[in-house]
């Protein structure tokens, strides 16, 4: 039942390249599932062991997840639109179907009950498989199986309603391609290779697309307002007005679904399986946030305010515009911080920097990568890494897409599509290598240039490789606790702790190489790149607080949310002093809605942890291998076997704390 991804051909043939072999692996999966679920269910109740109950279950929904995944993938990165409408409905008959054959089969949490009620009490499970047991039993208990057969059918009608309603969000989102046009002069500021990558239309005016690349340089250098002002605008109303309703859908099924489970509120519901527990304590975390980076957020909006770039003006009650704030910023930094980002981009091309980041995980985490040549993937972009353990064993496959095209998802992820595994002697006697796909938009080459990563996207590329990482490293024998499959708000953790790497002095000398001398990085502009970590902070923090409260409120109780009034609401809580211009529709393009829920907060929470686990690390010296070596095992390849407070802890030898984290707003 276990999928062993052992080469790159294997690795290949798990992305359909037709309509119809995407039909018929959801439905050679749908019958394989059903199969292995019946004979689970069918099972003499004082027969059960783990293997054949629970494992079993946790190995098909793992085949399952695969299938999905590799959907997933297809929907958001393919450039055929049939292949993508045929992923998408495939999406949705097989989720359709793990509800009823999963996640609502009564049958199958009797087994589950049985199995824990007989064998389970004398069988000597090891702590990870107690926990999947325990974990699986109360998400069944989650998922309404207490209910009334009469009320449970309602709940999987809702579900499945609410399911339809969030990929079409989605989907609304990568569809959205607003755009402006504007002619030569309304490029003011831009540098001329930007300017020179631009497509045309008819009349030859310059089209500008809201992809993070280009809304990234027009909204920071274009000097003309009324450019950023139409960007702005365009970026700030994707998907309106096709999702507005669906987005109030959305909170109405949740609500109602929340409620016939019990719950006081979606919230409750979403967080009682997170770190974080409730929404009571997720609010007041994020007002400690708030009130914490408060005085560093006047600070520094005072600051880049105190010489305005030329052209910007406030409104008649001295109040900025939204689409000057970038502008002002980033004015500020070039004066100021004296690094022209435009400049700095030279410096990290898209090859050089991937090949120094591999050398970097490599040696920290004893691992070996190599590049290879693979044909036969969804687009020519694509690439390939494998990566082998240090007594060379294969640990899994890399497939990075990082260059933006039409209608492909517009930010940067990872994602797992094989789970890596270690199985106990007496199920395979091996590890089942991973397999991940890293998604990104980074800019293009041009005729005169590599592609250039800008520092933001060099930072990007080293928080999806942490998540890579921890979806390589995975090493319990639950798919379900495999990696990345841990509570959502630690899983950033990794991620967030690679990221701070890079503003590491050495580790920028190291990753940083212009891409026509070949010399890296001078002192001088390492030391301010690093002075500039902070320079933002409390005003990033205020955003944060304000999109997580967004999220949280939206599913707080209540089946109808004024939307704009609380987007206006908070607004004013954490950017009083930035116009809020109702022309936006900023909730119809919020993805993490229905992808993370109330938790978006989890973004910061994870940080906490992160930054600990990276001053912690730092202290025992950044390319120590024992400390990489021993954080592999203990926090990565643990994944969900283990709660996160626990795992730290076993890692760092004390209780976690919010020290570096809350030192960083204070600075
Ligand atoms: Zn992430």
């Amino acid at each position: 039942m276990i999928l062993k991804v052992e080469n790159r051909d294997a690795v290949v043939a798990l992305f359909p390249k037709t309509v119809r072999e995407i039909e018929r692996r959801v439905d050679d999966t749908i019958w394989e599932v059903q199969k292995g679920i019946d004979t689970i269910v069918e099972r003499a109740a004082y027969k059960r062991t783990f293997d054949d109950t629970i494992r079993a279950e946790d190995q098909l929904v793992g085949l399952a997840q695969t299938v999905l995944s590799v959907l997933n993938l297809v929907s958001m990165t393919n450039p055929d639109e049939t292949l993508r409408d045929a992923a998408q409905r495939g999406t949705l008959k097989l989720q359709a179907f793990l509800i009823d054959s999963i996640q609502m089969n009564k049958d199958l949490y009797r087994a589950f009950n049985e199995y824990a009620q007989l064998q389970g009490k004398n069988e000597a499970l090891t702590d990870e498989q107690r926990r999947y047991l325990d974990e699986s039993l109360r998400i069944f208990e989650r998922e309404g199986m207490g209910l009334s057969d009469e009320k449970r059918t309602e709940v999987i009608k809702l579900k499945k309603e609410l399911a339809e309603a969030e990929i079409a969000f989605g989907l609304n989102i990568n569809k959205a391609l607003n755009a402006i046009t504007v002619d030569r002069a309304g490029l003011d500021g831009l540098n001329d290779v930007f300017i020179e990558s631009l497509k045309r239309d008819a009349e030859g005016r310059y089209i500008l697309g809201v992809d993070m690349p280009t809304y990234t340089a027009v909204i920071e250098h274009c000097k003309v307002a009324a450019t950023r002002e139409a960007l702005w605008v365009a970026r700030e109303n994707r998907a309106y007005p096709e999702n507005e309703e669906l987005l109030k859908r959305i909170i109405a099924l949740r609500d109602k679904i929340a409620h016939m489970l019990g719950f006081a509120s979606f919230s409750h519901l979403n967080l009682e399986d997170q770190m974080a527990k409730t929404p009571e304590r997720v609010d007041a975390f994020l007002e400690e946030m708030r009130v914490k980076s408060l005085e560093k957020s006047h600070q520094e909006l005072e600051l880049w305010t105190s010489e305005m770039p030329e052209g910007v003006k406030r409104s008649s009650d001295g109040k900025l515009y939204p689409w000057d704030l970038s502008f002002i910023k980033a004015s500020y930094k070039k004066k100021h911080l004296s690094l022209d980002e435009q400049h700095l981009k030279e410096y990290f091309s898209a090859q050089r920097t991937l090949d120094e980041l591999l050398s970097l995980y490599e040696q920290f985490l004893g691992i070996e990568f190599r590049q290879e040549v693979v044909t036969g993937l969804w687009h020519e972009d694509v690439r390939y890494v494998a990566a082998y353990a240090q007594n060379g064993a294969l640990l899994g496959h890399l497939l990075l897409d990082l260059f933006p095209r039409d209608f492909k998802y517009t930010h940067a992820c990872e994602m797992t599509l094989v789970s890596a595994l270690t199985l106990p002697d007496h199920a395979s006697g091996s590890r089942c290598p991973a397999v991940i796909a890293v998604i990104a938009n980074f800019p293009k080459a041009t005729a005169t240039q590599p592609a250039l990563l800008s520092f933001r996207d060099v930072e990007t590329f080293f928080h999806e490789f942490g998540h890579a990482m921890h979806a390589l490293l995975g090493a319990t024998d639950m798919v379900g606790f495999s990696g990345t499959n841990t509570r959502l708000d630690f899983v950033e953790t990794p991620s967030q702790m690679f990221e701070e790497w890079l503003y590491d002095p050495t580790v920028l000398k190291r990753v940083s190489c212009h891409y026509q001398t070949g010399e890296p990085l001078d002192d001088l502009t390492i030391e301010r790149l690093c002075g500039q970590k902070c320079f933002d902070k409390g005003m990033f923090a205020q955003r944060q607080v304000g999109l997580s409260l967004f999220a949280l409120n939206c599913f707080k109780s209540g089946e109808v949310k004024n939307l704009s009034a609380l987007d206006r609401q908070l607004h004013t809580l954490v950017m009083p002093e930035v116009i809020y211009d109702d022309r936006k529709h900023f909730a119809c393009s919020f993805g993490h809605l229905t992808e993370y829920g109330a938790r978006y907060y989890s973004y910061l929470w994870s940080k906490v942890f992160a930054l600990d686990l990276f001053h912690y690390i730092k202290e025992q010296g950044l390319f120590n291998a024992e400390v990489g070596h021993r954080f592999a095992a203990q926090v990565l390849g643990r994944g969900g076997a283990v709660e996160p407070n626990e795992l730290m802890k076993q890692f760092l030898g004390r209780e976690p704390n919010s020290e570096a984290f809350f030192s960083e707003f204070t600075s």
